[in-house]
């Protein structure tokens, strides 16, 4: 299968020891490897596709300890690069008893905001089938233009572009800078996925309905998708739209869950891209992607509980989800 390169921060996240607390509340705290992008690679090589990560950690005891865990997972790191002037970024996260996550960043600054374009493995970026990103990377220089460089050169290269925006207001200098930004390079992507959080953010309208999503649809985009939690996911081409349920499981901690979620789709899009054009294979790979999912939400932290493709494939035999009218 093709090389699927995760671009983003790699960081170690401390979470409450006990459930159900704020920040100021917990009695202590556990360290967990964090990051969107890292935590999708791992999901993609859980799975048994073939990912690499890129970013840069700091030189320090929790970036070795960070670059050690991508490859206990099957993550190929020849794209991480260590700064010996910052330390690997933390944050400290709390999901409170409303059910709202509570972050708290160390970034001041920490080692992957200083990547560079000329730190750059343009060799392994232009390998890359698939390049997936998120938008923290955009926030502040250097690392912006590292990440405009690298996507200009995988697209350039001939790979599928990737977003998930994964917002982190608190890192943004406001609002509407992170709006403005997040949408700079949305003409540029194949693929994007937002939440439906983060759909309502970006359109300023509080509703996942078709016509507010499709102000997010672009000519140059092969698929949109908006995930809905337990609700499952929505998908938009340009031929084609609906939605897929999720399964039902005990949800325990959702941390991760979008990150199985796009791996499993990367994972599977890189084998056969004509699920971008065939609906009836897209909704297949939905339900996996949905399985993977709900399968990372019944365990305590992201990279613990993500699946194995039999893992993911039992639970779509054991429970169907509700057919759609269409199917029926
Ligand atoms: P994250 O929490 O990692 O930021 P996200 O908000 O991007 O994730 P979610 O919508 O929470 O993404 O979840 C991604 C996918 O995982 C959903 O589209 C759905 O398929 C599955 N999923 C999440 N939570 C549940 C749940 N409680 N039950 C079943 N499936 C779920």
């Amino acid at each position: 299968a093709g090389l699927i390169v995760s671009f983003g921060e790699m960081l170690i996240d401390f979470v409450p020891t006990v459930s159900g607390v704020s920040l100021a509340e917990a009695p202590g705290f556990l360290k967990a490897p964090g990051g969107a992008r890292p935590t999708c690679a791992i999901a993609v090589a859980r799975l048994g596709g073939r990912c690499a990560f890129l970013g840069k950690l700091g030189d320090d005891e929790f970036g070795r300890m960070l670059a050690a865990i991508l490859k206990e997972n099957g993550v190929d790191d020849a794209g991480v690069s260590f700064d010996a002037r910052a330390r690997t970024a933390l944050a400290f996260v709390t999901l409170r008893a409303d059910g709202e996550r509570e972050f708290m960043f160390y970034r001041n600054p920490s080692a992957d905001m200083l990547l560079t374009e000329a730190e750059l493995n343009l060799d392994l970026i232009r390998r890359a089938a698939i390049f997936h990103y998120g938008s923290i990377s955009l926030i502040t220089e250097p690392c912006r233009s590292a990440h405009l460089k690298a996507m200009g050169a995988a697209k350039e290269a001939g790979a599928l572009l990737s977003y998930d925006p994964n917002l982190r207001l608190p890192l943004w200098p406001s609002a509407a800078e992170a709006r403005e930004q997040i949408l700079s390079i949305w003409d540029q992507a194949d693929i994007i996925k937002v939440s439906d959080v983060e759909l309502e953010f970006l359109t300023g309208t509080e509703s996942v309905e078709d016509e507010v999503a499709m102000r997010l649809w672009r000519p140059s985009l092969k698929l949109l998708l908006v995930t809905l939690g337990e609700k499952g996911c929505k998908y938009y081409t340009k031929d084609f739209h609906g939605s897929v349920e999720s399964y039902a499981v005990k949800q325990v901690d959702t941390t991760g869950a979008g990150d199985a979620f796009v791996g499993a789709l990367l994972g599977k899009i890189v084998e056969d891209q004509s699920a971008l054009q065939d609906e009836k294979k897209l909704r297949e790979l939905l339900r996996f992607a949905n399985a993977c999912g709900a399968i990372t939400t019944t365990k305590k932290g992201a990279i613990p509980s993500l699946p194995t493709a039999a893992e993911a494939m039992q639970l779509m035999g054991e429970r169907k989800p509700k057919q759609t009218p269409s199917e029926i």
